[in-house]
């Protein structure tokens, strides 16, 4: 069963679960670092106790990334999970009471709906890797000629670790024919 929100009078007080799939399409995953391939599974439990929810999400669902050394793509499952503090209902603004720690975690809705898309697709991006890495002993690429170091050998290869700089100038010598 898909659930794009949840009604806060649907949810007894106390625990609520479902389980909801979604595509990329309806979550509106779109980037250029990552995509979702096949559906994201997720687990919400919601523990409502009058007008607050605490909702916990866990999503596994895989994802196709760029690997920031070598540069092929390849694929990672995830299983995250998080917990929110909701507040239904508009709040009185008070600079003073904002500033409260419990406040900064709380997430206050003021229609009688929880739209659990956005706390999705945040789960999602935050879980990117700011670097991928295709595996953790990724090799790389040459800095000269470019060749994929995890299945390709170059006569670079065993020189002392070359510096950008160098390596632009080693790169302009082969192109001159020096
Ligand atoms: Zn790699
Ligand atoms: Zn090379």
């Amino acid at each position: 069963m898909i659930k794009l929100k949840l009604q806060l009078e649907d949810l007894k007080p106390g625990l609520n679960e479902f389980w909801a799939s979604y595509d990329g399409e309806e979550l509106e995953l779109q980037s250029k670092d990552f995509q979702l391939l096949g559906r994201l599974n997720l687990y919400i439990k919601a523990i409502k106790s009058g007008r607050n929810v605490e909702l916990t999400l866990e999503a596994s669902y895989k994802l196709r990334l760029t690997c920031a050394r070598c540069l092929d793509e390849f694929d990672k499952e995830f299983n995250e999970s998080e917990t929110y503090y909701i507040k239904i209902g508009r709040e009185p603004f008070s600079p003073e009471k904002s500033l409260k720690e419990k406040d900064i975690f709380t997430h206050f809705i003021e229609t009688d709906e929880i739209d659990v898309v956005p706390f999705v697709r945040e789960i999602v991006i935050l879980s990117v890797p700011m670097k991928p890495l295709c595996k953790p002993d990724c090799r790389g690429l040459c800095p000269v000629c470019g060749a994929n170091w995890n299945y390709e050998t170059c006569e670079h290869m065993n020189q002392p670790k070359l510096d950008t700089r160098m390596a632009k100038l080693l790169e302009l010598k082969s192109k001159l024919g020096l």
